[in-house]
Formats: C-alpha cells, structure tokens, sequence
C-alpha cells in the first residue's frame, strides 16, 4: 500500500511525495506545506472501508499520510469515547454538552494520535533519533512510542514541568535535558541541539503528521454524533457539532481538527464546520489578546504567569495566524481566556460531579466553555464538543488542599496482627453526627443528580428528594429538614405553591429556602418570592460554588 498524500507547499505550490526525512519544499525550501489527498475520488473508499474497521484511529488511514494501513507500535490510539456531561449540562443550562475523552489514550491525552503517526512515519523513513522539546505530554507521548520503535529520544523540557511527569518521560529510557527558562527559550535550545548534530526535530504545527494525525479527533467526533444521535444504517452523512472546544498552547490540535472538518465538508460527508472555541490560560494567552484587538499576528508573552505548564507557549508564531484566518472567515468562533483558579474549580466540579479527573489543562477547556455559555456567545441549544486533552497525573496536589480524607489510627501496637474487633474499634472512632437534613424538590432527574453531588461533596447532609411539589410538602412535613432546595416549575403543585403551603404551617414556616430554578421571574413573581426565601440560583447560570457557599451560610457551617 503507498499512501493517497501528496505534499503542496502553501509558498510556491509545489507538489511532492511525502517523506518525514524532508520537511522542507524542494523548490523553494519553505517548511510550511500541506497534505493534499484526492478527496472526491477517495470518499467512497474512505466510506466504505471504516465500516469495516475497528474504531481507532487507523480506519482512516486513507486519509493519512502512511505507507502502511496501521503500524506495529499502534497501540490502539483514538477512538476514544463521546461522553455526555450531563451534569456540566444541567450548570450551565444546556444540555447538548459532549466531552472527547482522550484521557483514554495510551500515555492519557491527546499528544498520543500524534507521537504515534509521527514516530510511524519515522520508521518508514528510516530515522532512528529524535529531538523535542516539550511542556510535558508530548514528551511523555513520543517516549513511549519511541521506545516501541527503537528510535532514540531526546526531550528538552522547562524545569517547571511538574517532577511527576519528568519522571514519567525518564522511564520511557530518553533522556531528559531540563531547563531553567521558559518554554519559547526552550523550544529554541531543543532546536539549536538537532541543528548542531544534524537530528530529527519535531516540528508540532509545521510537521504534516503531526497535523494530518489531529484530523481524527473531527474524523471521530462526527462518526459518534451520528452513532448516537440518529442510529440508521446510512451512514454517508455525518453530523457535525455547532463548536468544537479546545484549551491550547501552541495551538496544533485545532489547526488538525480544523483541517479534518473541512476534508469531511469537502467530501459533501458534513453539511456545515464547526464553530472553533480556541482557550487559552489567562496568565499565557497571547492568542487572546491577539483576537480581542482584531490583529493577523500575535505578540509573544515573554513571561508566562500560568501554573498551568501544559499551556505556556508565549509565542504561537504563525500557528496564530493560520487560526485567526481559518476561524475569522470560514469556521467561526472564538478565542477565550480562563483563570487557573477558574481551572482549579473546573477540575473539583469534574471530578466530583461528573467522575472526571482530568489535568489542568484539559479543565480549561471546560472553564472556557463555562465562559463563552455565560458570554452568551454558545447559545443554549448549540451543541458544543469539548476535547478532554488528558487526564491527572499525581501531579496536582496543590489543588486538593488539606482535609480531604477520614484517618483512622489504630492506636494499639502495631505488631499486632489485625483482628476484626481492633478494626471495628477503629472504625468508631470516626464520628457519625447527626447530620443536616435537606430536601431537594424538583421534577427533572438530572438537576437532582447535579444538586445532590454538590451538596454530597461539600459536607456530610441527610438528603432527601421529591420529584413533585406534593411529595415534597409531605416530605417537609415529615422530615422537619434544615432547608429546603426547591424548583418552582413543576406540574401539579408549583414551587409557589409549595411557598405558600409552608407559609401556613406554623411547624415549618421558619425552615430556609433556596430556589433553583430555569424559569425567568416576573417582576410580580419576584415580588410573590421575596420574603419567603432566602435564597435564588438561576439553572444554567449557577456555579457549584455558588451553591455550596449559600448552603453553608444557612446551616452555620462554617
Ligand atoms: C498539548 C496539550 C494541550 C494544548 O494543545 P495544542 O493544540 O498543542 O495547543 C492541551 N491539553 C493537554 C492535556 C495537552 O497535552
Ligand atoms: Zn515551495
């Protein structure tokens, strides 16, 4: 099999055969060059061949720029799942909210589609050293798959990539090169070392595996929106997201994911391309600044002030200027800044709420859509993919804090053997208080879901739940809770309803209420509220926290 690629430069418009010895245009020597593929011709083969395939990133290897269908250091990358975060959905009030999950790749993120096409395309041609530098995954990445390949690697990183995964890297068995500067400085002394010893250097954004290998996350994400949204047995028609969101450095992944929607589009496969929310970490957006003043170019942050290392490329160089054309005249969308706090938050709610650890910099993506939801910019009813870019490493030990595990001490000698009344004992030292009660009414499932996880991760409450304003009066009546999280818009008694009720009720007319509601009051509803509640979280423009800090003050918790 040879590959469907051909390379054009985007200076000159020379065409040549792909080879990943010679990045550079024959003709003219720029290193900015495109893969280019017969779509029109190759789009029944491409069709008609993943039905047959298994559901990772080779199935489209039509579509890629390799010699062979799926190479030997595979190790089964991509076709990671399209979650639902129905629990993000029910916060931000909108419940078309998907995550990639490349976590679920094989070094945990993203960097995995390309270390494994790039080091495969290496192979074939024949080159057996490599030199990177890196904020940490693709180091990770390219290790693991350069110690399958027998191809020798040398990753420079900034001494302020967490130890954890410094470590990680050194084990593949390359050698790490750590230095005190920032990741631009860095990225210049990995390139000066490969020139000095004639050495492979990854390119990122300028290299066409790389790029070509990004495709797969748009290739993927339309084949499982269709999958799940409108299970039939055409399967010549994709369905596309209104957004595609991801948190970036140096910016690789959209360029790809960008370049993968269009080919689809091109192909007639997908009847529109995603809008593209580009997010960066405040304290290194360069990007972002860039956008909000309409500028083509961006001026490089010399000193990043982000926790956040995955994210701190200061200078995205012309990588920002492919974006701002692609997203200012074909794609749409936007480029938007969190704060690492906004991160941290992210990475707690996530976890706690939705069952994801996720690193840092795959939370920013999330904290963006948060954002750009309460910017108004996604509408409620768009549908937004985020790319999940990776997952925790024991590295984020500062965002935990102190508190956060029950310790028993077995007290006696502990020479003794366990024996199961010393574990009993043990287990009673841990106090069981009398905890308070809260009732949650409200008729839609999924916003009990989400209010009981926040109120179960913030402190130990007797919960209760009814699904109607009738149930829950009764509960009220019966449980004589310490408050009381109510709903107004539900059928047969209305959460005004229920006000009224505990209004005329000697024995429960002093219990606090806080409203959680998706309903827009009226000046006279508010008037009918005020008073009688203590408290008013809007659906879909509520935080956690927000909740959480609410609660506390009416229980006197802290
Ligand atoms: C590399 C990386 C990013 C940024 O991706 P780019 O497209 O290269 O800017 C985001 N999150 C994680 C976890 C990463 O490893
Ligand atoms: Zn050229």
């Amino acid at each position: 099999m040879t590959s469907n690629v051909k390379i054009k430069c985007t200076l000159c418009g020379n065409i040549s055969s792909f080879s990943a010895a010679k990045p550079r245009c024959p003709v003219c020597d720029n290193i900015w060059q495109e893969a280019v593929y017969p779509l029109e011709k190759l789009k029944d083969l491409f069709l008609n061949e993943i039905r047959n395939l298994p559901f990772d990133l080779w199935r489209y290897h039509n579509l890629l720029p390799l010699n062979t269908y799926k190479p030997k250091i595979s190790m089964d990358e991509g076709g990671t799942p399209l979650l639902h975060a129905s629990n993000l959905g029910v916060m931000l009030g909108n419940k078309n909210i998907y995550f990639k999950d490349e976590r679920q790749n094989p070094t945990g993120s993203f960097k995995d589609r390309q270390a494994a096409l790039t080091i495969a395309a290496l192979q074939e041609a024949g080159i057996n050293q490599l030199v990177l530098a890196s904020t940490g995954n693709v180091a990770i990445s390219y290790s693991a798959y350069a110690s399958r390949a027998a191809i020798k690697c040398w990753a420079f990183l900034t001494s302020l990539v967490p130890y954890e995964k410094m470590r990680e890297v050194a084990i593949y068995g390359t050698q790490v090169i750590k230095i005190t500067g920032s990741y631009d400085q860095t990225k210049r002394i990995a390139s000066e070392f490969a020139e000095q010893r004639n050495l492979f250097h990854d390119l990122g954004a300028k290299s066409i595996p790389c790029v070509e290998s990004m495709k797969t996350i748009a290739f993927e994400i339309s084949e499982q929106l269709t999958l799940t949204l409108s299970p039939s047995d055409i399967r010549d028609k994709w369905i596309a997201p209104d957004w595609y969101i991801q948190a970036v450095s140096g910016g690789l992944g959209p360029v790809g994911v960008i370049k993968g929607f269009q080919e689809l589009y091109d192909m007639g496969i997908i009847d529109k391309i995603p809008k593209i929310g580009v997010i960066q970490a405040e304290g290194c957006s360069p990007m972002v600044t860039a956008w909000k003043a309409n500028k083509p170019k961006a001026d490089p942050v010399l000193n990043p002030s982000t926790h956040i290392e995955t994210l701190a490329t200061g200078d995205p160089g012309k990588t920002y200027e492919i974006l701002y054309e692609k997203i200012s005249t074909v794609t749409g969308g936007t480029f938007e800044s969190v704060t690492d706090e906004e991160a941290y938050q992210m990475m707690h709610f996530l976890s706690k709420m939705e069952g994801l650890s996720v690193e840092a910099a795959a939370a920013v993506s999330f904290a963006g859509v948060s954002k750009l939801m309460r910017l108004g910019t996604i509408k409620p009813d768009e549908m937004v993919v985020i790319n999940c870019t990776g997952h925790t490493m024991p590295v984020q030990n500062d965002i935990l804090g102190s508190g956060w595990s029950m310790d028993i001490n077995l007290k006696k000698s502990r020479m003794e053997p366990f024996n199961q009344d010393g574990l009993l004992a043990a287990l009673s030292e841990i106090k069981y208080e009398k905890y308070p009660k809260i009732i949650i009414i409200d008729d839609d499932t999924n916003a009990r879901i989400l209010i009981k996880r926040i109120l179960q991760s913030m402190a130990n409450f007797e919960l209760f739940e009814a699904a109607n304003g009738l149930a829950g009066l009764e509960k009220i009546r019966s449980e004589k809770p310490n408050l009381i999280i109510l709903d107004l818009m539900m059928p047969e008694l209305d959460g005004f309803g229920v006000l009224d009720e505990i209004q005329k009720d000697e024995s429960i007319k002093d219990i606090p209420v806080i409203i959680v509601s998706a309903k827009e009051l009226t000046e006279s509803e508010k008037v009918r509220l005020k008073n009688h509640i203590h408290g008013l979280m809007q659906k879909g423009d509520f935080g956690s926290i927000d909740l959480q800090s609410e609660v506390s003050e009416l229980l006197k918790l802290t």
